[in-house]
């Protein structure tokens, strides 16, 4: 499995609801838990691995040692939002990128576990702020598109370069184009959303 980098348009896509919790979802969960370790992300939403559905993993400590971190989260919603902070975010789609964003300090979240039970939490800080991005994600909006013009300025280049690369991939059928991405997120959607 491999984190799929912007500008592919899966992350821009709005991630649909998952109908059902089976081993094809467990397994996809597994894999996205050792993509993240691997990675050493901390955080990772299916569109990141080309997967159009609501689903993120996360492990704040980045350590497959702590898996009492771990925690699953299927069709999240973010119920509450609550003061603001400013902290330095990078992201596993956008390599070697960092930048300031603002994000609630305090946030309610709800979603489903991975058996199937609701749970909500009420996070703040780190956990709420990984929450933030990947729930972000999920709704086909990036960090980036949270930067003020001055932070936006400051990576522009390196942005523009992971665009000229995309674009060579493509070309030389590295990475598929948007009309492949468009049928693969059509095939998985049937499989976990209908
Ligand atoms: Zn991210």
């Amino acid at each position: 499995m491999k984190v799929i980098s912007y500008p592919n348009p899966v992350l821009l896509y709005k991630c649909k609801p998952i109908t059902a919790i089976n081993q094809r979802l467990r397994d996809l969960v597994s894999a996205m838990f050792h993509t993240m370790y691997e990675t050493g992300g901390v955080g990772l939403a299916a569109n990141q691995v080309g997967y159009p559905i609501q689903l993120f993993v996360m492990n704040e400590t980045g350590s497959i040692e702590k898996p009492e971190n771990e925690y699953v989260f299927i069709n999240p919603i973010i119920l509450k939002r609550k003061g603001n902070k400013i902290d330095q975010e990078g992201c596993l789609s956008f390599p070697g990128i960092y930048a300031d964003v603002n994000r609630a300090e305090l946030i309610e979240i709800e979603s489903i576990a991975l058996d199937g039970s609701i749970q909500q939490f009420q996070w703040k800080d780190r956990q709420a702020r990984i929450a933030q991005h990947e729930c972000d994600h999920l709704n086909g909006v990036n960090f980036v598109d949270r930067l003020n013009e001055l932070s936006l300025h400051e990576i522009r280049g390196d942005l523009d370069d992971l665009q000229i690369n995309y674009e060579g991939d493509v070309r030389l059928g590295f990475a598929p184009n948007a009309e492949e991405v468009n049928k693969r997120i059509a095939e998985l959607e049937k499989q976990f959303c209908e």
